[in-house]
């Protein structure tokens, strides 16, 4: 057995894991992509299984397992070619309700979010106008009485159209009438299921890869006073408190996909033989795929510092970006070098190589961008003068 495997905590969960997954192999998520549609089959599995209430303290129904677990469980399903993204949410948003909800709202959703019967998949954070200048967003929840009457729009919310809950951050108080930008912004747990149709209209996005994103547009959506998660005006906040576990997370399905490509580009090595000799016997093959061992490597002791850190409570806000970052660039350099080693039968789609390739992209921009994760670094790591 590999030593690293011995000394791997959750060795078994990841076994457990590559057995479901097994039952999802290529064919399965290359009909999805065609018709981009949700792999409801595979979600259900990893919810029954229980996955995806890892981190859902035992109180409240779920394993109450640490975060190094969900990193487990989700580079495992990207190291076997399947796809984390039409779930992963369900795994950390909840955190948002967890740390800053009400005695009666944890009692009332977690327990249901960690047995399945309630999905809380759908994140509204980002806006067509503002971008990446999250407290320019321009949702508007306006308090009438007992209520809140929601109008504006939301782009870029993946699994909308598959989640009952939404976690929504919108403005309460107008830009110009806060001290700080970050102030009068609030988070609240909108009921999609009884939205829709009331307020809310979801339009799925078409994109090159089949991510089951929306944009959604509120229009006069009313949401009870008693959904608003902890206090109105601090929701940024909050939301920035989940911020190190997602990037963790994320991380770890860009780990899954490095060696998913590493093992998919050694293997293809070995096998092809072109002009008498396994192309694999170039070095000209075998050093990027080397060097994308490597990188993935350093990578993941970074991820793996950042877990140990958030473990211990203590701040990790470096180490998750950097880890975001480096895993997001050594996936795609796992993927570049598996295209060159694959020759022109990386573009046929039954190798599922340019699906992943496809797949492994999105990370170097979502859930943060490359440029702003070196933001982050220069102006709170290295005390350089802030950029925006
Ligand atoms: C498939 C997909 C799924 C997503 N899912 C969700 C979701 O579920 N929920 C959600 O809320 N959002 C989601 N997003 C949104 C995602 O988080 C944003 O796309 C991302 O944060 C970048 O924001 P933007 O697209 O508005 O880019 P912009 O903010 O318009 O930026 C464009 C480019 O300019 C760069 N840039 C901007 N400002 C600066 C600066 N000051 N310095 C240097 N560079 C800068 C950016 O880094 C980027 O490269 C998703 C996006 C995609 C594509």
């Amino acid at each position: 057995m590999d030593e690293r495997l011995r000394t791997d905590p959750h060795a078994e969960i990841r076994e457990e894991v590559r057995k479901l997954c097994a039952r999802f192999p290529g064919e399965y998520w290359r009909k999805l992509d065609e018709a981009r549609g949700y792999p409801t089959e595979f979600v259900q599995a990893l919810t029954e299984a229980g996955y995806l209430a890892a981190l859902i303290p035992e109180e409240y129904g779920g394993p109450g397992l640490p975060i190094s677990a969900a990193s487990a469980i989700l580079e495992t399903i990207h190291e076997q070619g399947c796809n984390g993204a039409a779930c992963h949410a369900q795994m950390y948003i909840m955190g948002t309700i967890l740390r800053h909800g009400s005695p009666e709202q944890k009692r009332k959703y977690l327990p249901k979010i960690a047995t399945g019967e309630l999905r809380l998949q759908a994140f509204g954070v980002t806006e067509p106008t503002s971008g990446t200048d999250t407290t320019s967003l321009r949702t508007f929840a306006r308090r009438e009485g007992d209520h809140y009457v929601v109008n504006g729009q939301k782009i870029w919310t993946s699994r909308a159209e598959h989640s009952d809950l939404m976690l929504l951050l919108a403005r309460t108080t107008p830009k110009d009438q806060v001290r700080k930008k970050t102030e009068g912004l609030s988070t609240f747990i909108v009921d999609m299921r009884a939205a829709l149709g009331h307020g809310l209209t979801i339009r799925p996005i078409r994109t090159m890869m089949n991510h089951n994103t929306c944009e959604i547009f509120f229009d006069n959506m009313t949401v009870p006073a008693e959904n608003l998660v902890g206090e109105e005006g601090r929701g940024f906040r909050y939301i920035l408190d989940g911020m190190n576990a997602e990037r963790l997370l994320i991380a770890s399905e860009s780990i899954g996909d490095a060696k998913w490509f590493i093992a998919k580009s050694v293997s293809y090595a070995k096998d092809r033989h072109v002009f008498g000799r396994p192309i694999g016997q170039n070095q000209g093959i075998q050093f990027p795929i080397a060097r994308a061992y490597a990188q993935m490597r350093a990578a993941e002791l970074l991820v793996h510092e950042g877990l140990a850190k958030f473990e211990a409570r203590l701040p990790c806000g470096e180490e998750a970006n950097m880890a975001k970052m480096q895993a997001a660039d050594a996936a795609w350099a796992a993927a570049e070098t598996c295209i060159q080693t694959h020759g022109g039968f990386a573009f046929a789609e039954e190798y599922d190589v340019e699906r992943k390739y496809r797949e492994a992209r999105l990370y170097q921009v979502a859930p943060i961008s490359t440029n702003l994760i070196l933001a982050y670094i220069s102006e709170h790591v290295l005390g350089l003068p802030r950029s925006y």
